[in-house]
């Protein structure tokens, strides 16, 4: 079998990078992955299983490289020039593991390290300290596992009130968490914050909410914040 990579692309399109224990030398210094590079998937998270070539609910969280806005490719992709076939990457030489063992041809070697030796944030801004009691707050109010089971209440009741508070109390302790780090950080562009809360934080419940339980959220003219049970619940434990 030929097993020369065609640099056609399609994996980095995909998906992104895990990041693992050999990848930490490749976070900061000069010419490193920053905080702005990367994006934090939390337990219970759906997401790309490479392996799987699915979206599953993850057991553990997962720090991986951002995409691109608004898609699932890798933001150091280069797309073949006109006239080219052949797709780049800006950081080849300093690539992440799985990048270095991804073969589609033969996604056996990719598979015996996939599930090994991830890193947590933890593992990026350190176990103590205000950004790591804010992260473990944040995930004691904003759990994905709590926040599905309140999601499959609902959708099994549009009326359950305590669901439904619930599900907006995690949304504005999110929001507030987001507040506070931002205040923390100094100063840089706001999509640049954004990316930084994305990796102590995870995605915004604003957006990972519509999109794994089926629920809709809705900001009215005096900032209140609405739900409802009213989409496709992509996340297995919400359904009712
Ligand atoms: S870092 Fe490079 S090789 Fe890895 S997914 Fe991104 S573009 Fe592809």
């Amino acid at each position: 079998m030929d097993l020369v990579c065609d640099r056609c692309g399609e994996c980095c399109r995909r998906s992104t990078p895990a990041l693992h224990q050999e990848d930490l030398a490749l976070i900061g210094g000069d010419g490193g992955f920053d905080l702005v590079h990367l994006v934090t998937f939390r337990r219970g998270e759906l997401v790309h299983d490479q392996i799987r070539g699915e979206l599953v609910p993850l057991e553990q969280e997962v720090v991986k490289l951002r995409s691109l806005p608004g898609g699932w490719a890798c933001m150091f992709l280069l797309e073949p020039e006109s006239g080219e076939v052949t797709a780049g990457c800006a950081r080849y030489q300093a690539r992440p593991l799985e990048c270095r063992l991804l073969l589609c041809k033969d996604p056996e070697p990719l598979a015996a390290a996939y599930d090994t030796g991830r890193i947590t944030r933890h593992d990026i801004v350190g176990a103590e300290g205000p950004i790591a009691e804010l992260i473990a707050a944040h995930e004691a109010r904003c759990g994905y596992k709590d926040l599905a089971q309140w999601a499959r209440r609902l959708h099994a009741d549009a009326t359950d009130t305590a669901a439904q508070e619930a599900i907006l109390a995690a949304v504005r302790f999110d929001a507030g968490a987001r507040s506070m780090l931002l205040e923390r950080l100094p100063a840089m562009d706001d999509a640049d914050k954004a990316a930084v809360a994305a990796c102590c934080l995870g995605r915004p419940l604003t957006e990972t909410i519509p999109a794994m339980f089926g629920l809709e959220l809705r900001k009215s003219a005096d900032g209140a914040i609405h739900l409802a049970a009213r989409g496709v619940i992509h996340h297995p434990a919400a359904r009712p």
